[in-house]
């Protein structure tokens, strides 16, 4: 193990090799999972106070001051206790050391598991932890745009296609390139819908380009510099006007027909957005462990996920 700062951002393993002997045991999955969460030490659980507790059987830590027990995974995406910790590693590593990811029937062949349907589940309580709680605001220029994903035209294989969502995606200029995105499903293209999207992923100051559609006018109120674009040319002159926002709405459908071999259904789509996001603005990160990393670390702060909020679908960024 390398001399990293505990759960620092360069405390992560390099290789399948590596990864595989870290968190080989159920005692090097704690231990890695103890460093992310208490990146300064233990901090009970009761009592608040820090230092170094009695390390009791099955995870949990008795601090010597209060004697109280805290749970190593109790609040985290880990917390199911039927699930050996070391295959959350292996999925997060196999989820992650793929450039496209990894569907759960890959999962569920890799790792070998016999239901698809833990496979699954696991994924779904992975999306959730790629969704950091806090995350920075878009700055700069950035351009705004809503798109429609789902619907017949694009989903004749799957059956459970129905409804088209409205995901409005915001994309950060960086150059000529594409910076970081943001994205939500919105009930409807409203002003108040997307002011709402806008105010809560864009920083005040930044300059938002759109196409000059009839919902965005209201946008000056919240104190963006706006600048409409009307457009009136169809969808090629779209295209040249807001390049980067176009481009990624058709990587974002592409990757649910792709990837996921369009059988998405509707209550969950916003949650395979939300893994789009994670990858997409973390594509250029040479490093696949940082991703791993990240994830873990995500994985630890987001709290547990019931299974019924993941059947019932939704998204941590609320589409
Ligand atoms: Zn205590």
């Amino acid at each position: 193990m390398e001399n990293a700062k505990p759960g620092a951002a360069t405390d992560y393993p390099r290789t399948f090799e590596e990864m595989d002997a870290w968190f080989r045991t159920e005692a090097g999955c704690r231990d890695y999972i103890r460093r992310l969460r208490w990146p300064d030490g233990f901090v009970c659980g009761c009592c608040g106070v820090i230092g170094e507790p009695w390390v009791m059987a099955r995870g949990v830590f008795r601090c010597k001051a209060c004697h109280g027990n805290t749970s190593l995974t109790a609040g985290t995406v880990f917390q199911d206790p039927r699930t050996p910790l070391r295959m959350w590693f292996l999925a997060m590593w196999f989820t992650t050391s793929q450039k496209n990811g990894v569907s759960a029937l890959g999962l569920q062949r890799v790792l070998g598991v016999g239901r698809y349907k833990t496979a699954w589940t696991w994924m779904h309580k992975l999306r959730r932890a790629m969704v950091r709680p806090g995350r920075d605001r878009l700055t700069g220029e950035i351009e705004v745009d809503e798109t429609y994903v789902g619907g017949p035209e694009e989903g004749t294989r799957g059956r459970e296609i129905e409804k088209q969502s409205i995901v409005v995606v915001a994309a950060e200029k960086n150059g000529r390139g594409i910076g970081r995105i943001r994205r939500r499903r919105v009930k409807d293209v409203t002003a108040e819908s997307l002011r709402d999207f806008i105010r809560e992923t864009v920083d005040p100051g930044a300059t938002i380009h759109t196409d000059g559609w009839n919902g965005y006018p209201g946008l000056p109120a919240a104190g963006d510099k706006h600048r409409g674009t009307v457009i009136s040319d169809g969808d090629e002159h779209a295209h040249e006007v807001m390049p980067r926002v176009h481009h990624v709405a058709s990587l974002l459908k592409r990757w649910l027909l792709g990837t996921l071999q369009g059988g998405v259904q509707q209550q969950h789509r916003g949650s395979y957005l939300d893994e789009f996001t994670f990858r997409f603005n973390r594509r250029r990160s040479n490093a696949r462990g940082l991703l791993f990393h990240r994830l873990a670390q995500q994985a630890v702060a987001v709290g547990p996920v019931p299974y019924g909020s993941i059947v019932r679908g939704g998204s941590v960024q609320g589409a």
